[in-house]
């Protein structure tokens, strides 16, 4: 019996008596990032681990990698799903992470089956190789995480994650998947260009009461839908002609829908000279509080 208190099997997923394999559900098995036991019991696993016990109890010698824990499922009409190491979990395992949320529609937006996936990658800091991605949203995110699972069990880095070569034609997907813009910007952020801080910081601030700018740089239309509290709205176009209305002693914090335009905001008020920058990861559509709609 292993840690987890399952079944403890080697790679050939044998067990300590030399007459008696076991597979599935009963085993403890191998996280392929962290080499540390892990229990995660699924019918994916099950099957590939049967095949494995099979040829090997009939003399062959087949071997079992291991898992990333890919899970996918269906939550009223979300697609939930995850693969790799969450940000929690890779930290616990030693790593030093970067983190990205990122929020888009799973084909082109004029699709009109078009549906929002929100994804968060996690990425080792020191190796750029992506550790793990977290999926949620009515859209295809399951196309994702597989694309991740593969990613990660090859060992990419972001900077090869980002110039992946998937298939796009509207009705399916992205010129710029997902993947690839959390990618981007996870290059971004470990290259020093993109500095941001998560929603849960900015919930934070907004609470603590402290001194900031909170930015949203969306159009009118968006921002009389749905606005985050405290915010106020310069929409990107205007920008540049009303820039002298901000602050440059205080800490200002850019975001839109997705934070796209947030992220090019924040690039204009450095390049006139505002230091204390970030852009809010994920934008409204990530922001997990309560939002205010309508009239202004
Ligand atoms: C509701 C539900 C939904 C799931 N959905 C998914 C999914 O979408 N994707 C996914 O990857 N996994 C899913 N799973 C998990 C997946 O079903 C299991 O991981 C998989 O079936 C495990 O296969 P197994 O052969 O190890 O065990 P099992 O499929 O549980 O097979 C064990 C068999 O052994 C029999 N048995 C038990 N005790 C004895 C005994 N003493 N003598 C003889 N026979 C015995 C049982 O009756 C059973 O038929 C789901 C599980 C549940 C419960």
């Amino acid at each position: 019996i292993g840690t987890t208190h399952a079944i403890k099997v080697d790679n050939r997923l044998l067990t300590s008596d030399p007459d008696i394999y076991a597979a599935g559900d009963c085993v403890e098995n191998t996280d392929i990032l962290t080499g540390r036991p892990c229990y995660v019991p699924l019918g994916s696993t099950a099957n590939k681990q049967g095949r494995v016990a099979a040829i090997n109890i009939c003399g062959g010698n087949e071997t079992f990698p291991g898992v990333l824990g890919t899970t996918v499922c269906r939550v009223f009409d979300y697609c939930v799903a995850r693969t790799g190491l969450t940000e929690h979990e890779a930290q616990a395992a030693g790593y030093d992470v970067v983190t990205v949320l990122t929020g888009s529609p799973d084909r082109e937006h004029f699709m009109p089956d078009a549906r929002v996936i929100m994804l968060k990658l996690v990425v080792d800091r020191l190796t750029r190789r992506l550790l793990g991605v977290q999926a949620v949203g009515p859209g295809h995110g399951d196309k994702r995480i597989d694309i991740a699972s593969t990613a990660i069990t090859a060992g990419m880095t972001v900077d090869h994650l980002a110039n992946l070569d998937l298939g796009y034609a509207p009705p399916y997907s992205l010129a710029m998947d997902n993947l690839i813009t959390g990618a981007n910007i996870a290059k971004n952020k470990l290259d020093g260009v993109f500095e941001s801080i998560t929603p849960m910081e900015v919930y934070q601030k907004l609470w603590n009461k402290e001194d900031f700018v909170l930015l949203d740089v969306s159009s009118p239309q968006e921002y009389e839908e749905e606005r985050l509290p405290g915010s106020i709205l310069i929409p990107i176009g205007t920008l540049r002609g009303r820039i002298h209305e901000l602050p440059k002693d205080r800490e200002i914090v850019t975001f839109c829908r997705l934070s796209i335009r947030g992220y090019e905001a924040a690039l204009l008020l450095k390049a006139a000279g505002f230091q204390n920058v970030r852009v809010m990861d994920g934008g409204v559509i990530m922001w997990p509080y309560e939002k205010v709609h309508g009239m202004t």
